[in-house]
This record gives C-alpha cells, structure tokens and sequence, in this order.
C-alpha cells in the first residue's frame, strides 16, 4: 500500500475558477497562467483541463511550453519571460510560442531568426523587474520596424507590484504610466492584470487578463480566501493519521520540545511534514480538519511528520484522513499561520507527494 499521502486535484473547480476569471475580465480575454507546473498542480493535467476554455497559455519559460506541446496540446503558449537565447526564438516560431520581449540583448536574437514568433513587447512601469522604460519603447518599435518584423508585435504587457493591496495607488499609477506608454500604437493588444486586478472596482483590463493564483483558488488579495471571493479550492493536500496517543500533562512532543501538554491531550501524528512541501513555519494553532472538524498543530512540523491535537475529535483513529489545506482549511489561512503566501505553499509540494486528478 502506498503511503496515503496525495494532493487531490479537482478540475471542475479549475474550470469554475477560470470561468470565473473570464467573467471578470469582461470585455477582457484571459489566458491561463500555468507556469510552475500549473502552480503545483500538474502542468499538463491543468493545460488539459483548460485547454478548450482558455484561448492562451501562459508560462515562465519553454521547458514549460515544451511540456504542453508534448501533451498534444496545440493552444498558443505566451513565454512571459520571452527568449533566453537564439535558439528559443527558432523554437517559439517552430511551435506557436509567443515571446515577451523585455531587453535590447534579446532584439538582435529577433532580427537574425528565420521566421518570427508573435512578439508581446513588455513595458517597465515601476516593478522594475523586467521590461523596456516607456521612453524606449519608441525605439524598440523602429528597431523591430528596420528588421521588417514589427508586424509580428501583437501587442504591449506591464505588470502591477502592488495589486495585491486593492487599496494601493501605485496600480492605477502604473496603469497610467503604461497607457501613456503605449498611446501611439492604439491597434496593438493591452495586457496589464494579474488575478489580483480581476478584484479591483474599475480596473481596466483592456484586452487580455492573466489570471495565476486565481484559478487553483487561492485568493490573490491580502488578508482574503480565496472562498470569500467565490473561488473554489483546487488542491486538496491529505494525509493519515498514523499514531494516536494521548499525552500526560507535562510531557512535551517533537523537535525542541515547543509544545507541551498543560492538562492530558490526546494527540495525532500525521503522515506528512516539510519533506513533501508543508511549511515548517506552520507553529502551533495552524488549522487541520479531520472527520468534520477542525483540528490544530501543536509543536514543530519535521520532515515526514507532524503532530496534532485530537482533543475536539475524541473518535479519530489511525487511518484516518486530515485534509492539511483544501476544501475546509483554506491553503491561505495556512500561509497566514506559515508567514507566506498561498503561491509558495502550492508550488512547494514536492515530488514525493501523488496529484491525483478527479
Ligand atoms: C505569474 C504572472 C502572472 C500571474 O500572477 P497571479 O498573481 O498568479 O495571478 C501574471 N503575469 C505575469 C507577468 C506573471 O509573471
């Protein structure tokens, strides 16, 4: 028997949430943002699921792509890191890649390609990350016009460093800035908005939306679930209770000793820890459920175990079932306890732990 150890994967929940995504982008069209092995859950099991809904993909870089186009799967991919080399440029045209070009040093890799992949040029407008100043772009433009492929350009990305704050200035700031940016190419594609800006009043999302976090349903926005805003869980993470045992008061459990028993506790060890991607930040008082109710970790997280207190659920047994975040336990009021974000915890589960799809 295997070790009941697995990240359920719903896909009728990742399609509610990429319709849901769709919806809010109004006259926007969302493409899917599936980098990161489909945040955690499975890259081709994700394209599969959303490939007759959502027009795009996109991914951090072409082993992503690659991996798409080796599950037969034939929607156009956007790289929203464009080109790291020549070669890239060569294979994005062979497959129906599309390139976010953001550097000078990627333009000569364009100019002296064979064929041209549909170009997105991404503008910098304050994250500084990636991405031609808006006064540059200008010139990127003639450049692309002098190596008689600026007909390839379908259209111009930013990205927002603050959208997470619905409250922050800096998101409209930005979205000026860009438009202002883009101004004299009113017929090429806009796209500014991470899952974030499907929850801002009044944002424009303009012609295409990117949509991450929001469609394994994790919520994009501080302080929110992602159920609180309609979304559905997609990853359930459940493990076994493998030992129960009620300790004395005063006996302690796990490394350092961090919990101790004030009055006699009975308690659970289950079958998981950081070694398959559970925060080992996750103190005390972080959320579990087994058996309808809500449990709590006491002590240290170790790397094939943790513990819990079975105190409100006197029945539970070894075999047990104790979902760690899903439909119950949201994965960001996990984050909250772990101090992270639902993003990290998702795509850190590791390769020891079965998705299994339903
Ligand atoms: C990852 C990424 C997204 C998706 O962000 P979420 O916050 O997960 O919605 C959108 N755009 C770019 C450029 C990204 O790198």
């Amino acid at each position: 028997m295997p070790r009941a150890t697995v990240a359920r994967i719903d896909m009728d929940a990742l399609r509610h949430n990429y319709r849901k995504a769709s919806e809010l982008a109004g006259d926007a069209r969302a493409m899917a943002v599936i980098k990161a092995d489909g945040y955690g859950h499975g890259i081709r099991d994700v394209a599969r699921a959303l490939q007759d809904d959502a027009p795009k993909f996109a991914v951090a870089c072409i082993e992503e792509a690659l991996v798409i186009r080796e599950a037969g799967i034939r929607v156009p991919v956007v790289l929203l890191q464009g080109p790291h080399s020549p070669e890239d440029v060569v294979t994005s045209a062979r497959e129906n890649f599309e390139l976010v070009i953001h550097s000078d040093h990627q333009l000569p890799w364009l100019a002296g390609a064979e064929a041209t992949p549909v170009l997105w040029i991404k503008v910098n407008t304050g994250m500084n990350r990636l991405g031609f100043s808006p006064e540059h772009i200008d010139g990127v433009m003639s450049s692309l016009s002098s190596a008689g492929i600026v007909r390839r350009v379908t259209g111009f990305v930013t990205h927002f460093a603050c959208a997470d704050d619905a409250g922050s200035d800096r998101t409209t700031e930005q979205t000026e800035c860009f438009l202002r940016a883009v101004e004299p190419w009113p017929e090429l594609a806009k796209s500014l908005g991470n899952s974030a800006a499907h929850f801002h009043d009044g944002q424009a999302l303009f012609d295409w939306s990117r949509p991450g976090i929001m469609l394994y349903g994790a919520s994009p926005l501080i302080g929110r679930l992602g159920p609180d805003l309609g979304l559905r869980p997609v990853m359930t993470l459940e493990a076994e209770l493998t030992s129960v045992r009620t300790l004395k008061a005063g006996e302690f459990v796990g490394y350092g000793a961090s919990w101790t028993a004030s009055e006699d506790t009975r308690m659970g060890i289950v079958a998981i820890g950081y070694g398959d991607g559970y925060p080992r930040h996750a103190g005390t008082d972080t959320p579990a459920w087994v058996n309808g109710r809500r449990i709590r970790l006491i002590g240290r997280v170790s790397m094939d175990m943790l513990a819990v207190d079975l105190t409100q659920v006197p029945d539970a047994q070894p075999g047990d079932k104790v979902e760690l975040w899903g439909r119950h336990v949201s994965v960001d009021e996990v984050a909250q306890h772990a101090g992270t974000i639902g993003y990290e915890l998702l795509t850190g589960v590791t390769v020891r732990v079965p998705r299994v799809r339903e």
